[in-house]
């Protein structure tokens, strides 16, 4: 969930348990919240809500005047109605072993045994005898996050495990990834002795981190992984990504698919960095006045555009002889803003026959990717024979 951040945050625990330098660096960029991360916190704030009213923590009042207060649409409703009853499904099984089975929501964890002043908040945290559980909820649409050796949720695991080991007999702990834009619940179950070992070395790489003098920089997947903020100036990501250029190739003249096929793989990665770099560079040459060697600031092409709002500028064409149907291009909302304004179920209910879906561009993908290979040959000659006997009938 987002978090106020410590200097060791556990959502950053990827990065820095593989890069320890990673927190100086990045100390010299600022944290700017993305949208993305508002949509996420408003929707922890609504899941919270929700969860607060079903347990009859809030009444509904209470939850009313919560709600108004956030930017909600009919997605985030549903996505967040999906998380409640996934929690409260959780913790009724906990209550069929365990009648004194506690939820506990926005659970403040201490972490400072094994991160410097370190501590997390677990979005839901149910323990009974048996078993404890944390559920995280990720509002993300991007990647599919694992909860496999996932070192954000494994810490938070050691903070709850603190704090109840000695109300329960806890045999084993079970952290969820719960990604309703992505359909991902993702699940990891660890002994309390494995994850106190595994904690014993985090402990230990957490101290280097935690030292100003460290600045050994480690560039690996966790870099983009964690969008590290240092990543346009970093040297080891820069050595990481030049390298990728050094590709050998032998004759003969012609590149084999193979080479082709490992141009393609560096040069997405190169892009990216490229992408990276460039917008550092125009950053600090437009809000720092830095001068690039060989580059300058020029403006780029612009349109016209009206400085007065659209009434003032109807008003002026329908007093001179325009009508509003002359004037006016009206448009129905796109299927992705309808979808968000309506929520996935309302939408399908209501308009299910008047979507298609026609047939995408063909694109090369690295094979990881998870949408079915279409063979293109073979789905020409498919799409060929019926056609053939069809005229053939
Ligand atoms: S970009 Fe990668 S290597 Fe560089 S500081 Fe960030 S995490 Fe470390």
């Amino acid at each position: 969930m987002p978090e106020v951040h410590a200097r060791l945050s556990a959502s950053g625990a990827k990065k820095w348990l593989n890069c320890p330098g990673s927190i100086q660096l990045e100390s010299q960029f600022e944290n700017i919240p993305s949208e993305f991360a508002q949509e996420g916190t408003t929707a922890h704030a609504l899941a919270e809500a929700k969860l607060r009213f079903a347990l009859k923590q809030i009444k509904r009042t209470e939850y009313a005047a919560l709600v108004k207060k956030l930017d909600v649409n009919g997605e985030m409703e549903e996505y967040t109605d999906g998380y409640r009853d996934f929690v409260i499904k959780r913790y009724n099984h906990a209550l069929k072993t365990t009648p004194d089975a506690k939820l506990l929501i926005e659970q403040k964890l201490d972490l400072s045994k094994w991160v410097p002043q370190g501590f997390g908040t677990g979005d839901a945290v149910i323990v009974g005898d048996g078993i404890l559980e944390i559920v995280d909820l990720k509002y993300g649409a991007g990647v599919a996050v694992s909860a496999d050796w996932n070192p954000q949720l494994r810490l938070y695991a050691l903070g709850a495990l603190d704090s109840f080991d000695f109300l329960y007999d806890i045999k084993i702990i079970r952290t969820v990834i719960y990604q309703p834009r992505k359909d991902n619940i993702s699940c990891e179950s660890i002994t309390p002795e494995d994850l106190c070992a595994w904690g014993e070395i985090v402990a230990e790489k957490a101290k280097i981190a935690a030292d100003d003098a460290i600045t050994e920089c480690t560039a690996g997947d966790h870099c983009d992984e964690g969008f590290c903020r240092a990543r346009a100036v970093c040297r080891a990501y820069a050595e990481k990504r030049s390298s990728l250029a050094k590709l050998d190739f032998k004759p003969p003249a012609k590149l084999t698919l193979e080479e082709v096929a490992e141009v393609l793989e560096q040069s997405a990665k190169l892009k990216k960095w490229a992408e990276l770099v460039n917008d550092y560079a125009l950053d600090q040459a437009v809000n720092h006045e830095a001068d690039i060697p060989g580059y300058k600031l020029v403006e780029g092409k612009s349109s016209r555009k009206y400085s007065k709002s659209d009434d003032v500028i109807s008003k002026i064409l329908v007093e001179n002889g325009y009508s509003e149907n002359d004037i006016f291009n009206r448009s129905i909302k796109c299927i992705t803003e309808m979808e968000k304004l309506l929520g996935k179920t309302r939408f399908a209910s209501l308009l299910k026959d008047c979507v298609i879906k026609p047939q995408g561009k063909l694109t090369l993908v690295p094979i990881e990717d998870k949408r079915p290979a279409v063979n293109s040959a073979s789905q020409a000659a498919d799409d060929f024979a019926e056609i053939i006997e069809k005229e053939n009938k």
